[in-house]
């Protein structure tokens, strides 16, 4: 399955429903065409991210290695639970 953010077929299955995207380091689920994608921090928690815009926005600034812009910037791009 392609990765819903880069369009890499550089994604992996890791479990039900769950592929991982070796491009851009994200967690993607897909179930009944809904697709939800999860970004896994450092210490393995899983944050639930708005839509692929979004992700694509934290993926450009993993890139750019701006891990300070990072930390700042989940905490608007995350669906709060
Ligand atoms: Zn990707």
């Amino acid at each position: 399955m392609a990765c819903p953010v880069c369009k890499s077929i550089n994604t992996g299955k890791v479990g039900h429903n769950t592929y991982y995207c070796a491009n851009c380091l994200l967690e993607f689920t897909e179930s009944g065409g809904e697709i939800e994608i999860f970004y896994i921090d450092a210490e393995g928690s899983s944050f639930a991210l708005r839509d692929k815009e979004v992700a694509l926005k934290l993926v450009e600034s993993i890139r750019e290695d701006n891990n300070l812009l990072l930390q700042e910037k989940l905490e608007e791009l995350i669906i709060k639970s």
